[in-house]
């Protein structure tokens, strides 16, 4: 888990730095900067007693001991501590209530207490390092004490190995682009858990709290880490029901990708993005920098590397590219809403093909830098050269393909705004047609296997046809449907879908059999996301209902209206049962927050339940309650009024038509936003 994922908004950027804007191009700062707080250093140690710090909500009270001045290069940044402590973290957001309860039980030792000011965690560690800025440190003043040096060095090469990009990233970015925003990182240890806790003042401000755990993988490249687990992020000043407003916005991608035959490749990127709200003189995005390749029974490890990051005037720019995290200094500052362009170089062994297989997949994780999902709203181009045998394939309408010497080459376009673009080539035969002005395309890989790509052609036309009279017409003039090689899922990007083997299977044309019915499920539910997270947008983890539990539901009315009532009763039956196993553990916006610790499989249950299980069930009530056409209705207004756009449920309940005794903010405090179940 990344940490601007664990903590979203945390290295977001508010308010001021308008003079800062006005300054023009001054020499770079991000490596001095990022050098003086790798390297932090504590200075000469001295007693402490009853001294309080505070940030937020949290307060660590630091009872006796030694602490000392830290510093980055001369500046001192912060304090360290050794000795007697507590830690008190109140959660008072109440819709996160039920989540901080539960992780905090199932996944920590960390005493957990419900108060009237809301959920409290408290711990007492016996280290602190403090570091903060714009929050007042107070200044410790008791008699001298013996050094805290080494203390100071086990405590970093501890929170060294968190698998989280580094501090001095986000003290980067302050200093540069939010200098006047308070923001403390506070990390605690000795206690019953590690703790990391952070505070950002900026833009949309939070705060929030995590554990560091050790890998639950027998891999050591894994176990080489420390793994955050979130227990609480408050928004601060605002309501977590708001949509999120991004740093900036990413509104083009322009890529050039040359693949080797091994694993090798280049990729050239020209991002256009848009400062919001402020000037920018430093811009964070995700790019993978790592990448764990299955080989036999382990993982070797891959690398992605930025190599160079320049502007429109060929401005070679000052970048730190670490831990999966890419912070940009500009030139100069950008102007809010208004575009510049970007243009990154990118290189390195990243092309992984599954235990050897003969495809590879650049998918939907930050294979090009990318900023916070609220932020991803790009038209896209791409073009992709790979040596023959592989066939490559890239979203949106094809623009040319040919074959220039020993390569193929794709060249492709996307003329709407989209998000996670991925890049698929392989050993693939390809079968197309074109039915109702949508071009179908389904490879299948290895093995020739041209009735079962006959047979897909012919149930994915079916179920576009039925969304079409559904939710209006089919997004993608191109659609194209890929075979995984591998079992038990699918996945759909913009225009593409990912779906395992077994969909290939001949028997898929034989309506009788149960399980034959469960694919056509899976390729309805898959379809279906085209409209709901594709076209309608989400803007971050809290919205994905949006996408998975509107998939889930048009995918079994389709069954329903096309199949038979049975297939959707059993359907509502398997709602039903995983939604009562979960419901108690979160509301459903915050599914991807439960965490068991050691269980894998029931986490994944417990977020399935919510998002595939108990949010189509809260559909189906609202569907009962408002009737069939008012119902049908209302999916077709929604994605005419969300198409293209970010989703927002605070905006579909203001949608909901008025139906006999139903108050709906109430029903989507206690049903989407609570943990209750509907009762119908
Ligand atoms: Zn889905």
């Amino acid at each position: 888990m990344r940490i601007q994922r664990a903590l979203p908004g945390l290295l977001a950027g508010v308010a001021v730095a308008v003079a800062a804007a006005l300054r023009g191009a001054e020499p770079p700062r991000l490596s001095s900067i990022t050098d003086r707080y790798d390297h932090l250093s504590v200075g000469d140690a001295v007693t402490v007693s009853d001294a309080t710090l505070e940030a937020g909500r949290m307060v660590c009270r630091l009872k006796s001991g030694r602490a000392a001045p830290v510093r980055a290069g001369e500046e001192v940044v912060g304090l360290f501590f050794e000795g007697q402590a507590s830690m008190e973290y109140v959660s008072t957001e109440p819709v996160e209530a039920p989540v901080v309860v539960f992780d905090a039980k199932k996944s920590s030792s960390l005493a957990v207490e419900k108060t009237p000011r809301g959920v409290a965690l408290r711990d007492a560690p016996k280290r602190v390092l403090w570091l903060a800025r714009g929050i007042p440190l107070p200044a410790p003043g008791g008699a001298p004490a013996s050094s805290l040096a080494s203390a100071f060095a086990r405590e970093r090469e501890k929170f060294g190995r968190m698998h989280a990009p580094p501090p001095s990233h986000a003290f980067a970015l302050c200093e540069i682009d939010a200098p006047e925003s308070p923001f403390a990182w506070v990390e605690m240890e000795g206690g019953r858990e590690d703790i990391l806790y952070v505070f950002d003042g900026t833009d949309d401000a939070s705060e929030g709290l995590a554990i560091l755990t050790s890998s639950e993988s027998n891999e050591t490249e894994l176990r080489k880490f420390l793994w955050l687990v979130t227990l609480s992020h408050q928004p601060i000043g605002r309501d977590r029901r708001d949509p999120v407003r991004p740093r900036f916005r990413l509104t083009d991608v322009d890529l050039d990708l040359a693949a080797t035959a091994g694993n090798d490749a280049r990729l050239k990127v020209t991002e256009t993005v848009v400062p919001v709200a402020r000037p920018a003189r430093a811009l964070r995005f995700d790019l993978d920098r790592t990448i764990y390749a299955p080989v036999g029974r382990n993982l070797a490890t891959r690398t992605a590397r930025a190599t160079r990051v320049t502007d429109e005037k060929g401005r070679e720019l000052a970048f730190d590219h670490r831990m999966d995290e890419l912070v940009v200094e500009l030139a100069e500052p950008a102007e809010p809403d208004r575009p510049l362009k970007l243009t990154f170089e990118i290189e390195g062994d990243f092309l992984v093909r599954p235990r050897g297989d003969n495809y590879w997949e650049l998918g939907i994780w930050p294979w090009f830098p990318q900023p916070e999902l609220s932020g991803q709203e790009y038209t896209f181009h791409a073009k992709v050269r790979v040596p023959k045998p592989f066939v490559p394939f890239a979203p949106g309408v094809t623009l040319s393909r040919k074959e220039e010497g020993a390569d193929n080459v794709l060249e492709t376009r996307v003329e709407k705004p989209i998000q996670f673009a991925v890049i698929l080539a392989g050993n693939y035969q390809v079968q197309e047609e074109s039915r109702d002005g949508v071009t179908l395309r389904v490879a299948t890989y290895g093995l020739d296997n041209p009735r079962g790509r006959r047979q897909l052609i012919q149930v994915a036309s079916e179920v576009i046809a039925y969304y079409r009279a559904l939710l209006g017409d089919f997004p993608f003039p191109e659609f194209e449907i890929l075979e995984i090689n591998d079992y038990g899922y699918g996945q759909s990007p913009p225009g593409t879908m990912f779906i395992t083997k077994e969909a290939f299977d001949p028997l898929v044309g034989d309506l009788s059999r149960n399980s034959v019915q469960e694919i056509v499920k899976t390729f309805a539910h898959e379809i279906a996301h085209q409209y709901w997270g594709i076209v309608v947008r989400i803007p971050d983890a809290e919205e994905q209902w949006l996408a998975e539990s509107f998939a889930e539901y048009c995918a079994a009315m389709f069954l329903k209206d096309k199949r038979s009532e049975a297939a959707f009763e059993s359907t509502r039956k398997k709602w039903k049962r995983g939604a009562d196993f979960a419901a108690d553990a979160a509301p459903i916006p915050l599914a991807n927050r439960v965490w068991t610790a050691g269980d894998a499989l029931r986490r994944a249950e417990i977020r399935n339940g919510l998002l595939y299980d108990k949010g189509p069930l809260l559909l189906a009530a609202i569907h009962k309650r408002v009737g069939d056409a008012a119902f049908r209705e209302l999916l077709a207004r929604t994605q005419r009024e969300m198409g293209w756009k970010f989703g927002s449920t605070p905006a579909l309940v203001r949608m909901l038509p008025d139906a006999k005794g139903s108050d709906w903010a109430e029903f989507f405090d206690k049903y989407y936003w609570g943990t209750e179940m509907p009762k119908e």
